[in-house]
């Protein structure tokens, strides 16, 4: 048999054995007691969806989530079924018949996506699994307090009919990555009385959760029935302020990876890519890294992401173009082939995805998520 070569210009390895131990790392720490769900929305934060979303199965998770319900649904397409899998970010005119059949457990957080699904759910004959979401102070989606009677019974009377099925009371939390804000207390209590009016109207859920990865790993009064972890699932920690990735038993899942396509000698005060905005102080080397923006390296690192080159980790000299930048190796000569890595779980000498985010003035969700269709994936631990 012989070996796929791996792809030359660049990659992004996808350690799905790390994928696992993340969400072991959850398992544990949440206790028996509780569902996981494995959030792989947007392509399993760019990670791939389909693998993912097995990887995470193996491991104990019990339920998959994803914001739209065409990412629910092409994992469905994919044979990934027998699995609860909600999807919550729906439109009007979204395919709610084909969530009915696809068994999706769908999220209603207003009276015109609950009259959509009941309406579907009359056309295919089927029973929606709807699971309404009250917003609880995030102030973005879900029912508001005063609106959420209202749609209670609306539910319970679609439910009635043979309808729907409510299988979930929901909410999400606007600050648990910020250590003891006092939002967390707030939305806890606010969660708590809107539960308490859906169950003594008649709901009887199958989960309650308000979740994510920073309170899955530090809010255990916040874990309810079930968890919803994304990033921590990817190896990476929520916020710098709730410690760092190997401090929460999490090993990043993503490296990217390129090969150095050109090494030359330049003399002094040579600019460097578009504007010049680098000039070579002295003669040195430049080494051309062939990933730019349209791969995902993010435009705002110009002068700042961190590469490492042949054991050094250099930064991006000038300006990040659509499909290349440039690094200044001072005098090195490693050759071209040679492996430039941008991120990596940092053990080796690598940056991280975290450093990048530093580079760029962002997260570090925004960083693995953005990484473009041009980069091709290789799944390491299948
Ligand atoms: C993205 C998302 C999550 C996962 O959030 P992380 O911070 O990545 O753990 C959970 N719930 C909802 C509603 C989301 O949109």
């Amino acid at each position: 048999m012989t070996e796929t070569p791996l792809p030359r210009r660049a990659r992004a390895e996808i350690d799905l054995g790390a994928l696992r131990a993340n969400v072991r790392t959850l398992r544990a720490r949440v206790g028996p007691h509780v569902r996981v769900m494995a959030v792989v929305k947007a392509d399993a934060y760019g990670h791939g969806a389909v693998r993912c979303a097995r990887a995470a199965l193996e491991a104990g998770a019990d339920w998959l989530g994803t914001a739209t319900p065409q990412e629910a649904l092409a994992l469905r397409a994919a044979g990934i079924t027998g699995v609860p899998l909600m999807c919550w970010l729906w439109a009007p005119g979204d395919p709610w018949d084909r969530g009915i059949e696809a068994g999706l457990d769908m999220s209603v957080s207003g009276m015109w996506a609950l009259a959509e699904v009941v309406e579907a759910a009359r056309r295919t004959g089927g029973t929606a699994r709807v699971q309404l979401k009250a917003d609880t102070g995030l102030g973005r989606n879900g029912c508001q307090p005063a609106d959420w009677p209202e749609l209670v019974e609306a539910a319970l009377k679609a439910e009635a009919d043979g309808l729907v099925r409510v299988t979930g009371l929901w909410s999400h939390l606007a600050c648990a990555d910020e250590p003891r804000h006092p939002s967390i207390a707030a939305q806890l209590d606010v969660f708590r009385s809107m539960l308490d009016l859906a169950e003594r109207a008649g709901v009887v859920p199958e989960v309650r959760h308000i979740a994510n990865s920073a309170a899955a790993l530090t809010l255990p009064e916040a874990h309810f029935d079930m968890v919803r972890p994304g990033i921590a699932v990817y190896g990476i920690s929520p916020s710098p302020d709730l410690g760092t990735a190997a401090g929460l038993g999490l090993r990043p899942v993503m490296s990217l990876k390129g090969s150095v396509a050109l090494v030359k000698r330049v003399p002094a005060g040579h600019g460097v890519g578009y504007g010049h905005h680098y000039v070579t102080e002295a003669e040195t080397t430049l080494g051309l890294v062939p990933l730019g923006y349209a791969d995902g390296v993010p435009r705002h690192a110009s002068g700042r992401g961190p590469v490492l080159v042949g054991g050094t980790v250099r930064r991006v000299a000038g300006r990040v173009a659509m499909d290349q930048f440039v690094v200044d190796l001072g005098g090195e000569e490693p050759g071209a082939g040679a492996e430039a890595v941008l991120f990596g779980p940092g053990d080796r000498g690598e940056p991280t995805a975290e450093d990048w985010a530093v580079a760029a003035d962002t997260i570090a969700y925004e960083i693995v998520t953005r990484i473009g269709a041009r980069v091709p994936r290789v799944y390491l631990g299948e």
